[in-house]
């Protein structure tokens, strides 16, 4: 994918303080040009490479912009930079689709590229709906949030919206008018709210001019934010920017507390949340779900033999393997050196014939030691796929089958 960024600036000073905050807070790689016959020459030998560009829109051979348009004629989101601002420049530059543009003058200016220059390699990938009868308001903040490179989705009433919200999960962020046919935006925002939480689902209500109840009662219906219209254009992608990054910052807080600290696998809360899930998903769709317990055999002399941080090495590196091996499914670290792997919608009988070719590899198979002997393995294994009452009961059943696995000699599946 296009990835570069293409830094048009002819300030050697600015350039050099844009290249630094891009490096250190973008991470991604950055082509500087000077003029408007570099900026031809660049992207005339490399039209497809950059996904956004920031450029300054007084060059010496361009001083009035002209190297914006072209830059926007290749179709690439442009960030401009400008020295000076008044209201006409102001109303001139955003008449263009352009990301924003940003006055420089402090180094907070810069920051700034910096994080739209991050928002919108993201914004990519997050899919937005906006639900609007009237196609003219539903066309300019479609253009809004285009020109943020967000993949954007529309619905002319609510019945649709919802529809489209209920079938598609990629969609993360709803813009809804109130005044809408069929249903409008409260019920259809009370409606989603029996289903997605504020976190998953960001509703951000739009009311005419002269009904602030109207904003109120958004709120009060559970909608993230609201915009009365006519809104700014600053006004708009600030309040987007900042419910996106709420809901990112929430669901990297989500991720790490998921996660096990020595493994990087799912933890064991995780586990029994998603399992949990996994299980009920599976008695409404009456299919089969197989869940199973994996536990490294006579780990203790591992220890006792190498040291407790060979151990830990031992435990990430079966970790690892566990994932490549059954990363199609649920892997999570149950506890010390025992694993689950949950899979939904699989039969004990197909699960089994994966589990038990694991054992064999595992069998096998040997992992490095530091200065030592490559350390040889076997794990025991319990599963079921007895849907029982719950999900717990579930994991208890295929502990009792472990435990068969280890009385009966260890190295070997046992399933009920
Ligand atoms: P069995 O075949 O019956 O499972 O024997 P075992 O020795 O594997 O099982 P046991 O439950 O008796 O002991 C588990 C050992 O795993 C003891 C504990 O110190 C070690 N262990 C648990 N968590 C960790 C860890 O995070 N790091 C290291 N290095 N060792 C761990
Ligand atoms: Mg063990
Ligand atoms: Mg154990």
């Amino acid at each position: 994918m296009n990835q570069k960024i293409l830094l048009i600036e002819d300030s050697h000073l600015i350039t050099k303080v844009l290249r630094h905050v891009i490096r250190t807070q973008v991470d991604l790689p950055c082509d500087n040009v000077m003029t408007l016959a570099e900026t031809r020459k660049r992207l005339e030998a490399d039209p497809g490479g950059y996904f956004a560009a920031v450029v300054d829109l007084n060059l010496p051979d361009a001083p009035n912009g002209e190297v914006l348009d072209y830059v926007l004629s290749h179709k690439i989101p442009c960030i401009v930079l400008t020295a000076t601002f008044d209201e006409g420049k102001r109303e001139t530059i955003l008449q263009k689709p352009i990301v924003d543009y940003v006055v420089k003058e402090s180094r907070h200016s810069y920051e700034y590229v910096a994080r739209l220059l991050r928002r919108i390699v993201r914004n990519r990938d997050i899919k937005v709906l906006v639900a609007d009868d009237s196609e003219t308001s539903r066309a300019y903040v479609s253009g809004l949030l285009r020109s943020h490179q967000y993949q954007v989705l529309t619905a002319t009433n609510g019945a649709e919206a919802l529809q489209m919200i209920q079938g598609d999960p990629a969609i993360k962020l709803l813009i809804v008018d109130y005044n809408m046919p069929e249903m409008d935006g409260f019920e259809l925002t009370r409606r989603l709210r029996r289903e997605y939480e504020q976190r998953d689902l960001i509703i951000i209500g739009l009311s005419g001019y002269g009904s602030s109840h109207l904003s109120a009662k958004f709120i009060k219906n559970g909608a993230n934010d609201f915009l009365m219209k006519p809104f700014f254009h600053e006004e708009f992608h600030c309040r987007v920017m900042h419910n996106v990054e709420a809901m990112e910052n929430l669901e990297a807080l989500r991720e790490v507390a998921s996660r096990d600290h020595l493994t990087d696998l799912y933890n064991r809360r995780y586990l029994f949340e998603t399992g949990s899930m996994l299980y009920r998903q599976a008695r409404k769709k009456q299919r089969p779900c197989t869940v199973a317990l994996i536990d490294i055999d006579h780990f203790k002399r591992v220890n006792d033999t190498f040291g407790h941080e060979v151990g830990d090495q031992v435990i990430r590196a079966f970790a690892e393997r566990l994932q490549e091996r059954f990363g199609d499914y649920l892997v999570a670290r149950f506890g010390g050196e025992e694993f689950c792997v949950v899979f939904p919608d699989t039969s004990l009988e197909e699960a089994a014939g994966l589990l038990e070719s694991f054992r064999q590899e595992t069998e096998v198979a040997s992992l490095p030691i530091p200065d030592g002997d490559p350390l040889q393995m076997t794990v025991s294994i319990g599963a079921t796929d007895a849907l029982c009452s719950c999900f717990d009961d579930m994991m208890r059943r295929a502990d009792v089958s472990l435990y068969a696995s280890k009385e009966a000699g260890r190295n070997r599946l046992t399933t009920e």
